[in-house]
C-alpha cells in the first residue's frame, strides 16, 4: 500500500502525531479531525483526500488480519516477502523508467553546475511551473508571467514570445544567425549546430527562468533586451578558458 505519509503528503503535514500507527488511526477514525492540527484546511480537495485515506484503512482489516488496536505495527518491505533485500530494491530501480541516452549530453555543457542542473530539469519537465504545482494539488492561477497570454508550462515557457524574443537577441548579438532553432534536446543530437549553440540556448532558458521567478516572487520585470545583455555576460565567462 506504500507509505501513508508519502501517498498523502497534504495531510500528513497537518498530523499532529506523525509516529502514529495505523491501529491507533484505526482506532480514531469515528473523529478523524481529532488528530491533526487545528489549522487543517477544510477545502474540498483535503476533504477528499481523508475520505481516500479512511476508506483505505476501513479496508484493510479484510486483507491484514492483524489489524487491530492490540496488534503492533511493524516495518514491512513491501518489494518482497515483509524483510529488505538489495536484489528486491535493485528490481525495482530496474523497472523504473529509464533517463533517455540523448539527455545525458546535459553533463557535457560548459555552463555553470546551476544551469546544468536547471537544464536536467527542465528537460525532463521538473521544473516547478504551475502545470506541475497543480498536478501537486496547489491552487493557482495559471497564467504565464512572461507574456501574461498563455498558461505557464515546461513547453510553453521555452516556446513563449518573450523568450523566442530574447533568444533571437541572444542569438544576433552573439553572431550566431539561426532564425530558428531545434528544441535543446534535438539541438544537440543534431550535428550540424556547434556545442556553444547549446551552451548559449541553455542560459536562455536558464535567464528566461530566472525572469519569471523575478516577476512572481520579487515583483521585479525586465525586458528582452536587458535579459539579453545578461545571457551573454554569462556565455562570455563561460567561453573564457579557466587557469
Ligand atoms: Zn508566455
Amino acid at each position: 500500500m506504500g507509505v501513508l505519509s508519502s501517498r498523502f503528503k497534504d495531510l500528513f503535514t497537518y498530523c499532529q502525531q506523525p509516529d502514529i500507527t495505523v491501529a491507533d488511526f484505526s482506532a480514531n477514525q469515528h473523529r478523524p479531525f481529532v488528530l491533526f492540527k487545528p489549522s487543517i484546511s477544510s477545502s474540498a480537495s483535503t476533504i477528499q483526500q481523508l475520505n481516500s485515506l479512511l476508506e483505505e484503512v476501513q479496508n484493510l482489516p479484510s486483507s491484514i488480519d492483524t489489524l487491530s488496536s492490540t496488534a503492533i505495527d511493524t516495518v514491512h518491505w513491501s518489494l518482497s516477502s515483509g524483510t529488505f533485500t538489495a536484489a528486491s530494491l535493485y528490481n525495482f530501480l530496474n523497472l523504473l523508467p529509464k533517463i533517455p541516452s540523448n539527455l545525458r549530453f546535459v553533463w557535457k555543457l560548459k555552463v555553470p553546475p546551476r544551469v546544468i542542473t536547471f537544464t536536467w530539469l527542465m528537460l525532463q519537465d521538473k521544473l516547478p511551473t504551475v502545470d506541475n504545482l497543480q498536478k501537486r494539488w496547489m491552487v493557482l492561477v495559471n497564467q504565464c508571467s512572461l507574456c501574461r497570454v498563455a498558461c505557464e508550462s515546461s513547453s510553453h515557457l521555452f516556446n513563449c514570445s518573450f523568450f523566442i524574443s530574447t533568444r533571437s537577441l541572444v542569438l544576433n548579438q552573439s553572431e550566431m544567425h539561426y532564425q530558428s532553432l531545434p528544441p535543446l534536446h534535438e539541438l544537440m543530437t543534431d550535428k550540424g549546430f556547434p556545442i556553444k549553440v547549446a551552451e548559449l540556448f541553455a542560459l536562455t532558458c536558464f535567464w528566461a527562468w530566472k525572469e519569471r521567478c523575478s516577476r512572481i516572487f520579487k515583483n521585479l520585470a525586465s525586458n528582452p533586451d536587458s535579459l539579453a545583455s545578461l545571457v551573454l555576460d554569462d556565455w562570455t565567462l563561460c567561453q573564457t578558458p579557466r587557469h
